[in-house]
């Protein structure tokens, strides 16, 4: 298996990129977020993530492969598996040789409401996110920081303050969306965030008790909007409201000062430190990759007694057969 990083992970022999940040002729898609997904002339992907992609980019010539269902690309097994980031958001096994390779995308280990419960697979190389890298990125349990998001709407609402949440309107706000409506709040959603919970519920994810905005009807409801509105005429009109942003980098200090809200929960679609170590060690590579994030965690993981580099942005081959493999495991005895 030989893999080359230029905006994009291509894996040749198989002639497959993932998740490339350019235009190419075939890329496996790990989910619709836009940092993820540029139009190419034919993707890879799951129903859902294929869904999500067209409604954000239009019609695409598109390859969909089901969660756990293996196919064979250019003499590969390849299989796609959830992620758990977002709706549909999945990763991919390619087995070549007798190497299997694993690529994360972005994904959590936590389950919530929205997305397919993540996967670990074993490996022998591992190409993985690793956003929140540093080791004071642990994130409280998800019940903690759900109950005070829960908290913060109750008490706002019942001053007659509309609270104002603030999500990315793609995966976060659904879930948001999804929290807060199936505790009874009557929920304001911007019209960004509801189209895209329109892919939701024809994938089986049911919301309850949400209106489209409507600046006339916002009394006793939770505004959802995504966090880009935050300055704008819509929000700013709002005569009494207090805003909070869902954010894992809600997890620094001044997070609150630097967002300019009245709250931040750290509620996030990725894995905390913990998790990316975790993964990492169920999944038993003899080779890790990072990728997205900071390059400190490469320490941390040679610090558990991984061989792990960051993928750059350039050009870099890596060569990896079975021999060399076994070679791998030698010098690790030693
Ligand atoms: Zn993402």
């Amino acid at each position: 298996m030989e893999i080359e990083y230029n905006k994009g992970i291509y894996v040749k022999g198989v002639d497959l990129w993932l998740d490339a940040e350019k235009r190419v002729d075939f890329s496996f898609i790990s989910h619709a977020h836009s940092d993820h997904a540029v139009r190419h002339k034919k993707i890879l992907a799951t129903p859902q993530t294929a869904r999500l992609y067209e409604h954000r980019l239009g019609k695409t010539k598109i390859k969909i492969l089901e969660f756990n269902k293996p196919t064979k690309i250019k003499g590969a097994k390849v299989e796609l598996f959830p992620s758990g980031h977002i709706l549909g958001a999945s990763q991919i096994l390619i087995e070549k040789g007798g190497v299997r390779l694993v690529y994360t995308g972005d994904f959590k280990l936590r389950g919530c409401l929205t997305a397919e419960k993540a996967e670990i697979k074993k490996c022998d190389i591992l190409i993985m996110e690793s956003t929140f890298g540093l080791p004071h990125y642990l994130f409280p349990p998800r019940t903690e920081i759900v109950q005070r998001i829960i908290n913060f709407v109750d008490y706002n609402l019942k001053r007659n303050t509309t609270p104002v949440i603030l999500a990315y309107s793609l995966g976060k706000a659904q879930e948001a969306m999804k929290i807060l409506g199936d505790h009874g709040f009557k929920l304001s959603i911007h019209s960004s965030v509801l189209k895209l919970a329109m892919v939701y519920q024809q994938f089986g994810v049911n919301f309850k008790n949400f209106y489209e905005y409507n600046p006339n009807e916002l009394k006793g409801k939770v505004l959802l909007a995504p966090p880009f509105l935050k300055n704008s005429k819509m929000i700013e009109s709002i005569p009494h409201k207090k805003i909070a942003i869902l954010t894992g980098w809600g997890i620094d200090e001044n997070a609150k000062w630097s967002y300019g809200v009245d709250e931040v929960f750290p509620l996030s679609d990725h894995a905390d430190f913990s998790e990316l170590l975790e993964y990492a060690k169920e999944s038993s590579p003899q080779k890790i990759y990072t990728v997205h994030g900071f390059p400190e965690f490469v320490v941390h993981l040679k610090n558990e007694g991984f061989d792990a580099e960051e993928l750059k942005i350039r050009i870099k081959t890596h060569r990896l057969s079975k021999e060399l493999l076994l070679n791998y495991d030698l010098f690790r005895t030693l």
